[in-house]
């Protein structure tokens, strides 16, 4: 099976601190992944690496066989979706606008969109089920809708790996299991890789097909589900189960007395 990712001792630091370290890793194409780790593990900056937005300390991240610089500025086969896509909520934007901003990684800063990068936005906001929200100011949209906004945004260049950095974390249960529900939809529709930071261990354990723990290191690599000990190693203290079934549904941490 040919890789879409693959990490050979993966160590990044900032300024001396080594948010991640001697990371080997391997995600097959085709594969719905989730990283799952505490706050500070480092899963963020896995994404960044990925996308050649941080170098590595020491080793090597692949993507689909490439250097992360050759790929990403090819544009085209990685989207992302970065975990606050919007830095103004009250910039006057519309839904399509934003989706277009997609496309310029792909088209060029200076080009203006043509009929077809716009074809490509309507298609991409049709795949998430808002085409009827494109004129619409993003920032009056739920949580909900400017999420699969930014997805269209960040599937709008037609990736072959769509990645997204804790896409849920505001929204409530609902919507949130929609939002996964719209995931593997596109996963399966666009025959995508898909990688997902999330915090929600049951979230993961009924969508992804392999979890990747990570706490600076990676801890686990397996299909869910996941057992406690390989929990509480990546989170660093005892974990407390709400079970569905076998299936634990949140980690939170142990109550003291
Ligand atoms: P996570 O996404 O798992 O919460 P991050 O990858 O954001 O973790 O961060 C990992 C560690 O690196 C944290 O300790 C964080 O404070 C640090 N870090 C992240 N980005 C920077 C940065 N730009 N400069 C300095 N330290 C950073």
């Amino acid at each position: 099976m040919a890789l879409a990712v693959e990490m050979r001792d993966l160590t990044v630091t900032y300024n001396g601190h080594v948010a991640l370290e001697d990371v080997n890793l391997e995600i097959e194409e085709g594969k719905f992944v989730g990283i799952l780790g505490p706050n500070g593990a480092g899963k963020s900056t896995l994404l960044k690496a990925i996308l050649g937005l941080v170098k590595p300390t020491k080793g090597k991240v692949l993507v689909f066989g490439q250097l992360p610089e050759r790929v990403i500025g090819k544009g085209g086969l990685v989207g992302y979706l970065p975990q606050r896509p919007l830095t103004n909520p009250t910039f006057p934007v519309t839904a399509l606008d934003v989706v277009l901003m997609g496309r310029y990684g792909k088209v060029g800063l200076l080009r203006r969109p043509t009929p077809q990068d716009r074809e490509l936005a309507m298609k991409a906001l049709e795949r998430v089920g808002i085409t009827h929200l494109a004129t619409r100011n993003i920032g009056e949209l739920s949580g909900g809708e400017q999420q699969r906004v930014f997805i269209a945004r960040a599937i709008c260049v037609e990736p072959r790996l769509l990645m997204l950095d804790e896409p849920t974390v505001s929204l409530d249960a609902c919507a949130q299991d929609e939002l996964y529900e719209l995931i593997a939809q596109l996963k399966e529709e666009m025959e995508l890789t898909v990688l997902m930071v999330c915090h929600d261990v049951g979230a993961i354990s009924r969508h992804v097909d392999d979890v990747v723990c990570i706490n600076r290191r990676v801890h686990l690599h397996q299909p869910p589900p996941l057992g406690r000990i390989g929990l509480e190693q990546t989170f660093g203290c005892s974990v407390e189960y709400l079970f569905h079934g076998e299936v634990p549904h949140r980690v939170v941490r142990s109550h003291d007395g």
